[in-house]
């Protein structure tokens, strides 16, 4: 068979830009909008936002509990001095974030950090901007739904 002559088999992949996850994001936690309101803002379906939700693990409201623990991971550990450069070459490429796109918030007084919305560390475009408690929920939110390590423990910091 010629390539290319199937479109049907070309199904557009499950991942969206982070721009797009990041506007998702500043709308819904930000702003505060519905998933709908969202949709709307954003010119698609309530489907697409609640799969990119989905895939990208932004927590809902109400936030979903769960009890799983993302301690089956014993890589991780030797991941983690990688995990912070890969951090830091981020803030290299894209510079020190200085807002959060989660709750809005923009105090210089504050520490940001940049998030990986994929688990794909080494994409610098799958960052987005968080203040240090949205980062650790959205993290926390991640491990529950994924059971995998997103960042180093930080219970002692
Ligand atoms: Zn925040």
């Amino acid at each position: 068979m010629p390539k290319g002559v199937y479109p049907h088999t070309h199904i557009k992949p499950k991942v969206y830009s982070a721009e797009m996850v990041e506007r998702v994001w500043e709308l819904y936690h930000g702003q505060g909008m519905s998933q709908v309101e969202v949709a709307t803002e954003l010119g698609v379906t309530l489907k697409v936002i609640y799969r990119l939700m989905v895939n990208h693990g932004i927590p809902r409201r109400p936030q979903i509990k769960r009890n799983q623990r993302g301690e089956r991971n014993s890589s991780w550990k030797g991941a983690q001095a990688g995990y912070q450069a890969l951090h830091l070459r981020v803030e290299a490429a894209r510079s020190a974030p200085q807002v959060c796109v989660a709750c809005g918030s923009a105090n210089p007084e504050r520490r940001y950090e940049w998030a990986n919305l994929t688990g794909a560390y080494e994409k610098i475009a799958d960052y987005i901007r968080l203040c240090v408690p949205c980062h650790r929920r959205f993290d926390a939110h991640r491990r529950a739904v994924t059971g995998e390590r997103t960042s180093p423990d930080r219970r002692s910091a």
